[in-house]
């Protein structure tokens, strides 16, 4: 028995609990369908808790349990943003006593009222780590071989360590041709073919950033990755694909569902933890996960609220999913903020090899 174990009691079942997750009418039991998702969330708490009580500190007694849970359900996407952005300021810090200033540039094509924020966003995360920024917009009618040029002259810029394309761009564009003419030393954002096939030796240095982010997230809560089953929905080379990848290499059983798959809802609900990257408002509801499990939501969606404003939320049905899942990505706060500072910790690397090559 470990320390941790022996000073700290085990989850007990009090009566509130109990209330809390039996359903309204005790009637409602009598069926074999109930009793067995009963069964199951029972199991799941318990096996949820436990994993709490390890991660705390021994000081707290069983009385906290509750209040532990609750704290612990919001994956907060800016502390880890924080964290990350905190060990890139030290590296780049280092790189920059030598003499080796980190530079991104940032190209974006025509007027997009989204990437405008995404720039502000990114540049004041490179300002905050000493990364130089610089932002070049492109009138929208460059076309692709405008564009391709623009990236050769980045490519060949000894100032610039790092390129961005922001998107989207225009119809006739063709963005796996700017991304495959990206120098693979300048790709930050982690997506021409070279840097894709890298994740599959494990060679993530310069991995997709959004994909990153979503598996650090995960990575955030106790779980063990080790085993995990997790369901990636969405299969697209930017996200669900390299999710998948990377979660393969810290060990967990990843099943990828997207558009095609029949029962999508068979797949979530036995699934640990489901990583959600599509583009569909509330695809995900709290009826199709497992109690306990964890929940990414990678979506980015732009909605007109009754009050006629806009607000962004995610893929996730936040409400239902919220009080089931054991831990949950807001949006926005989770992984946009993580997306960022995986970027910013892509360019040090980036800048970092560079030098290094000389
Ligand atoms: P995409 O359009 O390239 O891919 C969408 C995926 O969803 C496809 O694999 C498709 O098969 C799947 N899909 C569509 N309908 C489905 C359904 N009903 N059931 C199951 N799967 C379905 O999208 P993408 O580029 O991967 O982006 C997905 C979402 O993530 C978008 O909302 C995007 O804005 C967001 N995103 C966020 C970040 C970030 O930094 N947070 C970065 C990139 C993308």
């Amino acid at each position: 028995m470990t320390q941790v174990d022996r000073q700290i009691p085990k989850p007990h079942l009090s009566s509130h609990w109990l209330k809390e997750f039996l359903p309204p009418q005790p009637q409602q039991l009598d069926t074999l369908a109930h009793f067995c998702i009963f069964l199951a969330r029972l199991r799941c708490e318990q096996s949820r808790s436990n994993q709490l009580h390890l991660q705390e500190s021994p000081a707290g007694g069983s009385d906290k349990t509750d209040k532990r849970s609750l704290a612990h359900k919001i994956i907060d996407g800016r502390q880890v943003a924080r964290q990350i952005l905190a060990q890139t300021r030290e590296r780049a810090g280092r790189l920059i006593e030598t003499g080796h200033q980190p530079k991104i540039a940032s190209v974006s094509i025509g007027e997009n009222s989204g990437v405008e924020i995404y720039v502000r966003n990114q540049q004041r995360a490179a300002t905050s780590t000493g990364i130089d920024f610089e932002h070049i917009k492109l009138s929208a009618s460059i076309g692709e071989d405008g564009l391709l040029e623009e990236i050769s002259r980045l490519n060949a810029a000894a100032s610039v360590t790092g390129i961005i394309i922001q998107r989207p761009v225009a119809d006739d564009i063709s963005i796996k041709k700017v991304q495959a003419t990206i120098d693979p030393r300048k790709d930050i954002e982690g997506m021409n073919p070279a840097s894709i096939g890298n994740i599959v030796y494990n060679d993530i240095d310069l991995g997709p950033c959004t994909a990153i982010a979503a598996v650090d997230l995960l990575k955030s809560t106790p779980l063990e990755m080790k085993g995990l089953e997790v369901v990636m929905i969405g299969h697209s080379e930017i996200v669900g694909k390299p999710v998948a990848f990377l979660l393969m290499a810290e060990g967990a059983t990843v099943t990828v569902c997207h558009h095609m798959t029949h029962n999508l809802v068979a797949h979530t609900r036995r699934a640990d933890a489901v990583v959600v990257a599509v583009g569909k408002v509330g695809l995900l509801t709290g009826d199709m996960i497992k109690p306990g499990a964890a929940i990414i939501d990678v979506g980015i969606n732009r909605i007109k609220k009754d009050d006629g404003k806009t607000a962004i939320v995610g893929d996730v049905d936040y409400d239902s999913c919220a009080p089931i899942a054991g831990w949950i990505t807001p949006v926005p706060g989770g992984v946009g903020p993580v997306t960022v500072a995986a970027l910013m910790r892509n360019a040090v690397v980036a800048a970092d090899r560079l030098a290094a090559r000389g």
